[in-house]
């Protein structure tokens, strides 16, 4: 994944989609994209940038941001926009069109070992997905040597708690609303049947 510092101005940039914007549709629309990526996105990679700029943390990678400013109540500002910038870099690719269907043989066994089944594993997504109130997150980690399924709120990531980001969800109603209004189950359920890009998981697990 990259999360990738302009050189000549030391600010971060917002990385390409790793597909068209319409490419997910009808699972999740162009125009929910366009906010999404456009606007949201875009939006906490200019602030991160007008944040640190002249600060310690100018020219650090996000983990680095992340990682110092995690639960320090005088950085939580810059911890949130740079973990949403991780967020939404990791989420675009943690989807794909013609996604879902059957994990690659090892991600398969190792959900198998950890869940008992893959649809178990999705059961749980599913469940973290919409449980969490309000604003946020779930994921699958690598937690020591099991797989688990968390949720986070608002910006927070399981990087910041020494798990390794597998793939995330993100539930924030600006994922889902222009087009599933209030039903977040159903747009959860679209993309863990649809979208969810069990190959990035497999790459991330190293
Ligand atoms: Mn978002």
């Amino acid at each position: 994944m990259s999360n990738k510092i302009n050189e000549k101005t030391s600010e971060h940039i917002l990385p390409p989609l790793p597909y068209a914007d319409n490419a997910l549709d009808p699972v999740i629309s162009a125009r929910t994209i366009s906010f999404h990526y456009g606007k949201h996105h875009k939006a906490y990679v200019d602030n991160l940038n007008k944040l640190i700029a002249g600060t310690e943390f100018s020219n650090q990678s996000l983990e680095k941001i992340i990682a110092q400013t995690a639960g320090k109540a005088d950085k939580t500002a810059i911890f949130n926009n740079a973990a949403q910038t991780w967020n939404h870099t990791f989420y675009w690719s943690s989807l794909k069109p013609k996604g879902g269907g059957e994990p690659p043989a090892e991600l398969k066994k190792k959900l198998e070992a950890s869940f008992g089944a893959v649809d178990v594993c999705k059961k749980e997504l599913a469940t973290a997905a919409t449980s969490q109130f309000g604003s946020g997150w779930a994921w699958l980690v690598l937690d020591g040597a099991k797989l688990k399924v968390v949720k986070t709120s608002n910006a927070d990531v399981p990087l910041a708690q020494g798990m390794k980001p597998l793939l995330n969800i993100d539930v924030w109603e600006h994922a889902y609303y222009l087009d599933y209004q209030n039903r977040r189950i159903d747009y959860v359920g679209a993309v863990l049947d649809k979208l969810i890009n069990w190959d990035f998981a497999m790459e991330n697990l190293g």
